[in-house]
Formats: structure tokens, sequence, C-alpha cells
């Protein structure tokens, strides 16, 4: 059997054992054309038939409707931030912003550069352990776009409900929680999500967006920054992360064969309620970031009493095989990422951890 590491890391994270083997099988011959999937030519029927599976299993995943269409860039998340802007931000229009933590404000900051914005709601004052709550009037009557970031990676917090407001078109950076549970794509006009997380590896950006939204595109945007130019191309304009889309592809194959989103979703509660639960049986010697309702599905974070211990929480964990806990600096302490393939016996393995070094050291 094969030595795998207890991997929390952010992203790029843990990919199911299954998927890694497959393309392991196929990577000197897949399917019989001799060659890798990097080898193919993007234009080949093969790699084209990878492509569209990997658009028809992400359908079938969250029953994406026919309104929809799903495109697979490059640039990560990042670029998203502005070309969700660039695209969608009209002269008279204003981009409304909810800051739940450093990934919103980087969209924020990029928007800003392309047009006028307004930060509708915000819990930075509380170094974002929460997720605030939105009120419709905050929202200007010239309002593009409403934009939230619906799992706050650094920070462990996530959206319990999204917003519903009529008439406003809501998009969402689903960067670090896409496919950890159902959701209801008829309500966003736009969705995307680097892959490094839940997806796949790094390189390749799913971007799932309303088809009546493109209309409002300006011309003459540089053509890769347009996505009407990756609409007409089925994300084949120019040369795509041909890997990073077949490892994707097999990524959502093994979401389908768990059972779909719905399963994935019931194991990831048990996932983090190990781990919420250690934090909450400590009396105190782990502190929990995120507010209880805000808590996050996918990254769970906290705080030792003092930065001897977390040094040595750090080291110790280490030494027991798990890796990536480390905190991110602006929460400081420690963070369990835990996305869809993760396994449970890592969490329960991490959740044991936690209570013996509880035990020892309060
Ligand atoms: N948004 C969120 C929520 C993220 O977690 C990240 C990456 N950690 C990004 C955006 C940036 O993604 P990328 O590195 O793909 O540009």
């Amino acid at each position: 059997s094969v030595k795998r590491a207890y991997n929390f890391n952010a992203g790029p994270s843990a990919l199911p054992l299954p998927v890694l083997q497959l393309a392991q099988q196929e990577l000197t011959d897949f399917k019989g054309t001799g060659m890798s999937v990097m080898e193919l030519s993007h234009r080949s029927k093969e790699f084209e038939n990878v492509l569209n599976h990997a658009k028809e299993t992400l359908t079938e995943l969250l029953s994406i409707p026919d309104t929809h269409e799903i495109l697979f860039l490059q640039g990560g998340a990042s670029l998203q931030f502005s070309m969700i802007p660039m695209n969608f931000l009209g002269k008279d229009q204003v981009g409304a912003f909810v800051l739940t933590g450093a990934w919103s404000e980087k969209a924020l900051k990029e928007a800003k550069k392309v047009g006028e914005t307004t930060v509708v709601a915000s819990t930075k004052e509380e170094n974002y352990r929460s997720i605030p709550t939105l009120d419709r009037a905050a929202l200007p009557s010239n309002t593009a776009y409403l934009h939230i970031t619906s799992n706050n990676t650094i920070f462990g917090t996530q959206w319990a409900e999204y917003p519903k407001f009529e008439n406003i078109d809501l998009i969402a950076d689903m960067s670090s929680d896409i496919l950890c549970r159902p959701i209801d794509v008829s309500k966003f006009s736009l969705i995307y999500a680097g892959a490094q997380k839940n997806l796949g590896p790094s390189g390749v950006t799913v971007v799932i967006i309303k088809k009546d939204l493109l209309k409002r595109i300006p011309a003459n945007l540089p053509t890769m920054l347009d996505y009407n130019t990756h609409i007409k191309s089925n994300s084949l304009y120019n040369t795509p992360p041909t890997f990073g889309i077949y490892m994707l592809s097999l990524v959502l194959d093994w979401i389908k064969e768990q059972g779909g989103v719905t399963v994935v979703a019931e194991n990831n509660k048990k996932k983090a309620e190990l781990i919420y639960s250690s934090i909450d049986k400590s009396n105190g010697f782990y502190t929990p970031h995120a507010t209880n309702d805000s808590r996050s599905l996918m990254n769970v974070t906290f705080t030792l009493p003092n930065e001897e211990l977390t040094a040595a929480f750090l080291a110790q964990s280490k030494e027991q095989g798990f890796v990536g806990l480390a905190g991110h600096r602006s929460v400081g302490g420690c963070r369990a990422s835990i996305y869809n393939a993760v396994p449970l016996e890592a969490c329960q393995a991490l959740a044991a951890f936690m209570d013996e070094f509880a035990s020892v050291h309060a």
C-alpha cells in the first residue's frame, strides 16, 4: 500500500488517492493513444472528449441549468478578480462587495482599478471571524453585481446561507468550497474557483457563468480577458491546461463515485465535526477563530494559549505525519484544511492528536 501523508494543506492540497493512481496508470498510454494526456493535441478528439466529459460531470454534480455555461480558464481565481469587473462593471454602475477576508479584499482591490465599487458589509474589524448579515438597502440602485467569497480559506469562515436579492447578479468566489455541499447554481450569475483545493491541480480555474450576462460585455476587451472568447471556443481558444482539465475530470468522476455532492457533504460535516469538537471540549485550550454560526466545513482555524505551545503543537504534529497545519500569519495558530479529498481517517487522527496534546499541556 502507498504511504500517504495526513495532508491538511490549504491549497494546493490533497487529491483523492484513486485519482492519482488512475492518472499514474494512464500516464504513458492514455486510452490506447500511446501517449499521455500531456502529449495529446488540445485539438484532438481524445482531448475534446476529456474536456466535454469534465463539463458533463460538473453539470450533473451541481445540477447546472441550461442557462449557465462552464469555462476552464487560466490565471487562477486571481485573474477572475480582474476579468469580472472588466466584463461586467459598466460605466454608470457600482460593484458591490462583501468583505469577509483577504480574498474578498483582493477582489475589491482589482475591481476598484476598473470602476466604481462599494463595500456593503464587512467583518474586518473583528478580524473576519464571522460572515456579516446583509441588508438590501445597502445595495446601490445601480449595482452591477454583488460579489461574495463563499468560503474564507484564511479565516475559516463560510456562508451558511447565501444572500438572495431579486434582480441582483450574485457572483461568488468558491475557490475553497466548490462541490463541498450542494448549491443552487441558478441563484448565481457567476461562480469561479481555482481548481487547487476541491477540483484538481492548480493551473485551471472553473467559471460557471449565466449566459444572460454575456451581452453586457463591452467591445474591445483584450481577447483573452473577454468571457465571450472562451464561450465561443468551448474553452479552446488557445492551448488550455490540458493535464489539469484531465485531472479535474477524474476528480469529478471520483465525487460521482462517492455518491455525489450530497454524500460528500455529509462526509465533510463528519470530518469538520471531529475537529471542531476537539476544540470545543478542550476547555479553552484551543480557541476557535470563527464564530459558531460562520464555521467553515473546509478550513478549521484555531489558536493555542501561546506561541511556545503553538510551536510545540506544530513540531509534534509534524513528527506524527501531519502536514500543513500552521495557520496563516493574519490569524496565527493553526489551520486544518479538510477539503473533499482529505479522508475521514486523517481527521480522526488529527482530532485524536489534538485531544492528546491538550490533555498533556492544558
Ligand atoms: N480566492 C480564494 C477564496 C482562495 O482561497 C484563493 C487561493 N488560496 C484565491 C482566491 C486565489 O487563487 P489563485 O491562487 O488560484 O489565484
